[in-house]
């Protein structure tokens, strides 16, 4: 695979490219040691419960504290992750993190549900689905404080092999959402099929909501349409004060985005959660 890479950048000669591809080939090789060595890390960014203005639910997003370069975001490093078969070991770590901050909210009296991305490539395994399931049980969190995010994409290349995954995660009591919603290529058909309990409206829609016109359309409709096939609807991108009453007029479960805080670490996040009014 390295060989390929190095040919099409010598085809068509870029300096750009040829600088991006050698460290792209070390962040490869990196990846590995910083799963093992505890390099990652998780942020947390809130989702707002509108109806009751209260915070129960967080999004976990991982960083990578690479100890030379500093921060680095997770659009980076995943799709190396997806190429080199690394999803399995990170989605793994991410989730066992999760578990871990989740009784360290506990001991703080807070009950808190937490969701985490996972990848087209962990959902095509089944093996992984059944890790998931043992590994709650094993670390004694409720099933129902765990949602997974998936993307519309992470269905589209085998959807009877998802919808079995998916099927036995839920039957198991996971709360799955489907995420980016409306930036994929799934069908109607094919989502109506999802068991899954939420969508997650995709930031594009919700960034300049109120400056859009198309955009509220598309957000209302969604609404509608989520609420009468019976999901909750998440709105991420939410950036100022004015969208987030827009949509909890709208009946809209819940709101995420830079108006309400930023992903972070998690002392970060308890000082701003303390201070904040949502608990
Ligand atoms: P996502 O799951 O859709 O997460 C939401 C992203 O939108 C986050 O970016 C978040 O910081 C950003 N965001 C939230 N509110 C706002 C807002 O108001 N304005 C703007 N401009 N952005 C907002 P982040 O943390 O950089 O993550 C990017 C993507 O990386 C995630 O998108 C997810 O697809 C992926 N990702 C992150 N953590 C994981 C992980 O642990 N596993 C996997 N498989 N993917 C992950
Ligand atoms: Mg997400
Ligand atoms: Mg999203
Ligand atoms: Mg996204």
């Amino acid at each position: 695979q390295h060989a390929k890479i190095n040919k099409r950048d010598y085809q068509i000669y870029d300096a750009n490219i040829d600088k991006n591809s050698i460290e792209r080939f070390q962040l490869i090789n990196e990846l590995k040691v910083a799963i093992e060595q505890n390099q990652l890390v998780l942020y947390y960014q809130p989702k707002l419960n509108l109806a009751k203005q209260k915070i129960t639910h967080v999004e976990a997003l991982v960083r990578w504290n690479h100890p030379a370069r500093g921060i680095i975001p997770p659009d980076t490093f995943i799709p190396i992750a997806e190429k080199t078969m690394q999803m399995d070991a990170l989605t793994r770590w991410v989730i066992t993190e999760a578990m871990d901050q989740y009784h360290r909210w506990q001991l703080l009296g807070i009950n808190m549900c937490i969701a985490v991305n996972i990848s087209a490539e962990n959902l095509k395994d089944e093996q992984f689905c059944h890790w998931v399931i043992n590994a709650l049980a094993e670390h004694n969190v409720p099933v129902a404080a765990m949602t997974l995010e998936i993307t519309e994409d992470a269905v589209v290349s085998d959807p009877e092999l998802a919808v079995k995954q998916l099927t036995l995660l839920r039957k198991n009591g996971l709360t799955l959402s489907i995420d980016d919603y409306g930036t994929g290529y799934s069908s109607l058909a094919q989502l109506k099929q999802l068991p899954v309990d939420e969508l997650k409206i995709d930031k594009s829609f919700v960034q300049k909501l109120l400056e859009n016109e198309a955009d509220q359309i598309i957000v209302q409709s969604t609404l509608q349409l989520a609420h009468n096939l019976g999901l909750k609807v998440v709105a991420e991108g939410i950036e100022d004060k004015a969208t987030l009453e827009w949509l909890t007029k709208l009946n809209c479960e819940m709101g995420q985005g830079f108006y309400l805080s930023r992903p972070l670490p998690e002392q970060q996040f308890n000082d701003w959660l303390g201070q904040s009014d949502y608990l």
